[in-house]
């Protein structure tokens, strides 16, 4: 197996079993591996540190699979990982859900693979060469647990670009799912186009927010910005709201949402969509002089790296005020930041800044985050990207 020397002072972080090393802590390689290889990390007194896939191309050289020397990186281990991640979820899938994260990359040990249950289909993510080379015994054991009718590559093509890997929409297993797989969250149907929706085509980090949220919407007036399809709006109406407006600048989200009503047996008369720009949309309200009892503000990741945390956080403020002006007087606002970057204090910090610019009182009544399928590694802090604050706003 192939060699990677630490440089010297670099070895906390990989103590500490963070899952990346950076190509800057790297000393030498000895011999030229592939990416994608399993190689071996040592310290720069030759000491064994950890097993990593390595790839040339990434600012991340390792990902560090494993601390134990005696730990074979071979088909059983990964087996193992798979059946592992995939145990641990057995208890969400119940009749009112069939929909969730199987799989979540490094927060489950295997860096670079996200695979989403939909029903009866998979949708798979390969981010990292590693896991690329893996993924026929992916696949087989995904097969033999789960049975699905098929497996499709979802794999984003922005982050495989890192890695020097091409875009790959496929079948991977089994049929090409069908232009809309229906699938069950909290009691909520939901139409996913898995070939052709958003990120894996749908959200379902938001599960359990969608519900605490709903659960204060009888007989409210809600405003759910960034509805893609529905997944606030549907709830909230499913759980009484007198009325909904959803705002998202997609259209075929907005589509599917209009459909989402109807297969859900929902009023349409108690919901409007509007195709626009939140921001825009948000203005157009305000000048209006309506009002909402709820809002809910689930914006795209603003912040990709930390470096765009500065403008990202004036744009959260800004959304978060106008939010906030929308709101009748003890109203709620339920609000999102999906960025890794932001953390919990800092967007506490935003929130405190807009209602100050909107000259409004808010309360924190509750901290939502993301759900028991999307863990947090205890040693990968950034992989705990979803947070939300509850705020009542005077
Ligand atoms: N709340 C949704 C998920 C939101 S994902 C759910 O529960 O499923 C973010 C959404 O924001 C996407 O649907 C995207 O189309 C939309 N979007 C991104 N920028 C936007 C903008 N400036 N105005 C309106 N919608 C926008």
């Amino acid at each position: 197996m192939i060699e990677v020397i630490l440089k010297k002072g670099k070895e906390k972080a990989v103590l500490q079993r963070h899952p990346w090393l950076f190509s800057g802590a790297i000393e030498r390689v000895k011999g030229k591996p592939a990416n994608g290889d399993v190689v071996k990390l040592l310290n720069d007194r030759g000491d064994f540190m950890a097993y990593g896939f390595y790839n040339g191309q990434s600012r991340v050289a390792l990902r560090l699979l494993d601390w134990n020397e005696e730990t074979e990186i071979n088909e059983d281990w990964l087996r193992k990982k798979v059946r592992l991640a995939v145990s641990s979820r057995s208890n969400l899938l119940t009749p009112a859900t069939n929909t969730y994260r199987l799989i979540f990359s490094e927060a489950d040990y295997l860096p670079g693979l996200i695979v989403d249950k939909y029903a009866d289909y998979l949708a798979v993510q390969v981010l990292t060469s590693g896991i690329e080379r893996l993924m026929p015994v992916v696949i087989d054991e995904l097969d033999k647990l789960l049975k699905p009718e098929g497996i499709f590559d979802k794999s984003d093509a922005s982050s495989r670009a890192h890695e020097g890997l091409e875009t790959n929409h496929a079948v991977l297993a089994g049929k090409h799912p069908p232009e809309s797989v229906e699938v069950t969250e909290n009691g909520v149907k939901y139409s996913i186009n898995i070939a052709e929706g958003q990120k894996s085509g749908f959200y379902c980090d938001q599960r359990d927010n969608r519900d605490i949220v709903a659960k204060h919407a009888k007989g409210k007036k809600v405003l759910d910005c960034f509805s893609y399809t529905g997944g606030f709006t549907l709830n909230a109406l499913k759980n009484g709201a007198s009325s909904v407006l959803s705002v998202d600048s997609s259209a075929l989200a907005i589509d599917t949402l209009n459909k989402h009503i109807s297969l859900n047996n929902l009023d349409a008369s108690k919901h409007t969509a509007v195709q626009s720009d939140v921001n825009k949309q948000l203005r157009i309200l305000r000048d209006q002089g309506d009002k909402f009892d709820i809002v809910v503000l689930d914006p795209p990741k603003y912040a990709p790296s930390r470096s765009a945390l500065d403008k990202a956080s004036r744009a959260y403020k800004d959304l978060n005020r106008l939010g906030m002006l929308l709101l009748e007087s003890g109203g709620l606002l339920a609000t999102f930041s999906c960025s890794g970057a932001m953390d919990i204090d800092t967007f506490k910090q935003v929130l405190a800044w807009a209602a100050l610019d909107a000259g409004k009182e808010v309360q924190f009544i509750y901290q939502f985050c993301q759900p028991k399928d999307h863990p947090v590694r205890a040693s990968f802090p950034e992989g705990e990207y979803l947070k939300g604050l509850l705020c009542r706003v005077y």
